[in-house]
Protein backbone atom coordinates (compact mmCIF):
# COMPACT_ATOMS: atom_id res chain seq x y z
CA UNK A 1 0.00 0.00 0.00
CA UNK A 2 0.64 4.14 -0.24
CA UNK A 3 3.01 4.80 2.49
CA UNK A 4 1.84 8.13 4.22
CA UNK A 5 3.11 9.98 7.37
CA UNK A 6 1.07 7.98 10.18
CA UNK A 7 0.55 9.26 13.64
CA UNK A 8 1.47 6.30 16.16
CA UNK A 9 -0.11 7.53 19.03
CA UNK A 10 -3.45 8.31 17.33
CA UNK A 11 -3.21 5.05 15.14
CA UNK A 12 -2.87 3.47 18.04
CA UNK A 13 -5.96 4.91 20.17
CA UNK A 14 -8.38 4.02 16.95
CA UNK A 15 -7.25 0.77 17.26
CA UNK A 16 -7.97 0.71 20.99
CA UNK A 17 -11.35 2.12 20.76
CA UNK A 18 -12.22 -0.99 18.18
CA UNK A 19 -10.93 -3.33 20.46
CA UNK A 20 -12.42 -2.07 23.70
CA UNK A 21 -15.40 -4.47 23.57
CA UNK A 22 -12.50 -7.04 23.79
CA UNK A 23 -10.60 -5.75 26.70
CA UNK A 24 -13.79 -4.96 28.56
CA UNK A 25 -13.16 -3.51 32.54
CA UNK A 26 -10.65 -6.59 33.11
CA UNK A 27 -8.01 -4.96 30.67
CA UNK A 28 -6.17 -2.22 31.49
CA UNK A 29 -3.89 -0.33 29.18
CA UNK A 30 -0.89 1.90 29.53
CA UNK A 31 0.53 3.82 27.08
CA UNK A 32 3.97 5.55 27.14
CA UNK A 33 4.63 7.62 23.50
CA UNK A 34 8.07 8.25 23.79
CA UNK A 35 9.17 7.55 20.42
CA UNK A 36 8.96 10.11 17.31
CA UNK A 37 5.21 10.48 16.81
CA UNK A 38 5.05 10.38 12.91
CA UNK A 39 6.39 7.40 11.18
CA UNK A 40 6.52 6.63 7.43
CA UNK A 41 4.22 3.77 6.41
CA UNK A 42 1.09 2.59 5.21
CA UNK A 43 -1.89 2.71 7.76
CA UNK A 44 -2.54 -1.55 7.27
CA UNK A 45 1.09 -1.21 9.29
CA UNK A 46 -0.25 0.09 12.34
CA UNK A 47 -3.76 -1.01 12.50
CA UNK A 48 -3.67 -4.79 11.12
CA UNK A 49 -0.59 -5.06 13.14
CA UNK A 50 -1.32 -3.72 16.74
CA UNK A 51 -4.73 -4.72 16.28
CA UNK A 52 -3.96 -8.36 16.32
CA UNK A 53 -1.18 -7.88 18.61
CA UNK A 54 -3.58 -6.69 21.13
CA UNK A 55 -6.35 -9.12 20.41
CA UNK A 56 -4.15 -11.67 20.72
CA UNK A 57 -2.80 -10.38 24.65
CA UNK A 58 -6.58 -10.06 25.61
CA UNK A 59 -7.17 -13.36 24.65
CA UNK A 60 -3.92 -14.61 26.86
CA UNK A 61 -5.40 -12.23 30.03
CA UNK A 62 -8.42 -14.36 30.72
CA UNK A 63 -8.31 -12.89 34.54
CA UNK A 64 -7.70 -9.87 33.20
CA UNK A 65 -4.42 -7.84 33.49
CA UNK A 66 -2.53 -5.18 31.94
CA UNK A 67 -1.26 -4.30 28.42
CA UNK A 68 1.49 -1.78 28.07
CA UNK A 69 2.24 -0.13 24.83
CA UNK A 70 5.61 1.96 24.21
CA UNK A 71 7.12 3.60 21.83
CA UNK A 72 10.72 4.46 21.52
CA UNK A 73 12.93 6.16 18.77
CA UNK A 74 16.60 5.70 17.49
CA UNK A 75 18.29 7.41 14.96
CA UNK A 76 17.60 4.83 12.78
CA UNK A 77 14.34 2.85 13.54
CA UNK A 78 11.34 3.40 15.64
CA UNK A 79 10.59 0.81 17.70
CA UNK A 80 6.69 -0.45 18.97
CA UNK A 81 6.79 -2.92 22.41
CA UNK A 82 3.42 -3.96 23.18
CA UNK A 83 3.96 -6.38 26.07
CA UNK A 84 1.03 -8.05 28.53
CA UNK A 85 0.86 -9.94 32.16
CA UNK A 86 -0.51 -13.21 30.69
CA UNK A 87 0.96 -16.56 31.04
CA UNK A 88 3.62 -15.61 28.21
CA UNK A 89 5.13 -18.00 25.43
CA UNK A 90 7.26 -20.67 26.04
CA UNK A 91 10.65 -20.03 24.58
CA UNK A 92 10.23 -23.05 22.14
CA UNK A 93 7.31 -21.51 20.79
CA UNK A 94 8.63 -17.84 20.24
CA UNK A 95 9.52 -18.90 16.49
CA UNK A 96 6.45 -20.70 15.83
CA UNK A 97 3.50 -18.55 16.71
CA UNK A 98 4.76 -16.32 13.07
CA UNK A 99 4.13 -19.39 10.99
CA UNK A 100 0.71 -19.79 9.09
CA UNK A 101 -2.26 -21.72 11.22
CA UNK A 102 -0.30 -22.45 14.39
CA UNK A 103 -2.86 -21.48 16.87
CA UNK A 104 -3.35 -22.67 20.64
CA UNK A 105 -6.69 -21.62 20.61
CA UNK A 106 -9.60 -24.39 20.24
CA UNK A 107 -11.13 -24.93 17.26
CA UNK A 108 -13.20 -22.35 15.58
CA UNK A 109 -11.76 -19.81 18.19
CA UNK A 110 -8.69 -19.16 16.10
CA UNK A 111 -7.27 -19.21 12.60
CA UNK A 112 -3.46 -19.19 13.12
CA UNK A 113 -3.10 -16.54 10.56
CA UNK A 114 -2.70 -13.16 12.86
CA UNK A 115 0.81 -12.74 13.42
CA UNK A 116 1.39 -14.29 10.14
CA UNK A 117 0.14 -12.04 8.36
CA UNK A 118 1.30 -9.32 10.80
CA UNK A 119 4.79 -10.99 9.96
CA UNK A 120 4.72 -10.01 6.23
CA UNK A 121 3.32 -6.20 6.61
CA UNK A 122 6.10 -5.53 8.65
CA UNK A 123 8.69 -7.49 6.70
CA UNK A 124 7.04 -5.05 3.64
CA UNK A 125 8.46 -2.31 5.58
CA UNK A 126 11.82 -3.91 5.38
CA UNK A 127 11.18 -4.15 9.70
CA UNK A 128 11.20 -6.66 12.16
CA UNK A 129 8.13 -8.18 14.14
CA UNK A 130 9.63 -10.28 17.25
CA UNK A 131 8.44 -11.83 20.83
CA UNK A 132 10.31 -11.76 23.64
CA UNK A 133 9.67 -12.46 27.41
CA UNK A 134 8.16 -9.47 29.31
CA UNK A 135 9.13 -8.14 32.62
CA UNK A 136 6.71 -9.82 33.88
CA UNK A 137 6.40 -13.00 32.27
CA UNK A 138 3.81 -11.82 29.99
CA UNK A 139 4.85 -12.10 26.07
CA UNK A 140 6.60 -8.59 24.44
CA UNK A 141 6.22 -8.23 20.88
CA UNK A 142 8.15 -5.72 19.60
CA UNK A 143 8.00 -4.31 15.68
CA UNK A 144 10.76 -1.98 14.88
CA UNK A 145 10.54 -0.01 11.43
CA UNK A 146 13.47 1.10 9.97
CA UNK A 147 13.70 4.97 9.83
CA UNK A 148 14.20 5.18 5.84
CA UNK A 149 12.37 2.01 4.82
CA UNK A 150 12.55 1.16 1.51
P1 LIG B 1 -4.63 -17.00 16.60
O1 LIG B 1 -4.86 -15.76 17.40
O2 LIG B 1 -5.69 -17.21 15.57
O3 LIG B 1 -4.36 -18.22 17.44
P2 LIG B 1 -2.12 -15.74 15.90
O4 LIG B 1 -1.22 -15.92 14.72
O5 LIG B 1 -2.65 -14.39 16.13
O6 LIG B 1 -3.30 -16.79 15.70
O7 LIG B 1 -1.37 -16.25 17.21
C1 LIG B 1 -0.78 -17.54 17.20
C2 LIG B 1 -0.59 -18.09 18.60
O8 LIG B 1 0.42 -17.34 19.28
C3 LIG B 1 -1.80 -18.04 19.54
O9 LIG B 1 -2.69 -19.10 19.31
C4 LIG B 1 -1.11 -18.15 20.89
O10 LIG B 1 -0.75 -19.49 21.16
C5 LIG B 1 0.20 -17.40 20.68
N1 LIG B 1 0.14 -16.02 21.20
C6 LIG B 1 0.04 -14.90 20.46
N2 LIG B 1 0.03 -13.80 21.24
C7 LIG B 1 0.14 -14.25 22.52
C8 LIG B 1 0.19 -13.60 23.80
N3 LIG B 1 0.14 -12.25 23.92
N4 LIG B 1 0.33 -14.38 24.91
C9 LIG B 1 0.39 -15.73 24.80
N5 LIG B 1 0.34 -16.40 23.62
C10 LIG B 1 0.22 -15.67 22.50
MG1 LIG C 1 -4.61 -13.77 16.68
Amino acid sequence: GERTLVNVPEAIETVLALIQHKLGDRVTVATDFAGRPEINCTPALLNQVVMNILGNAADAMTEGGTITIATVSTAETDWIRISDTGPGIPEGLREKVFEPFFTTKPVGAGTGLGLAIAYSVVQAHSGSLTVEAADGGGACFVIGIPRQAA
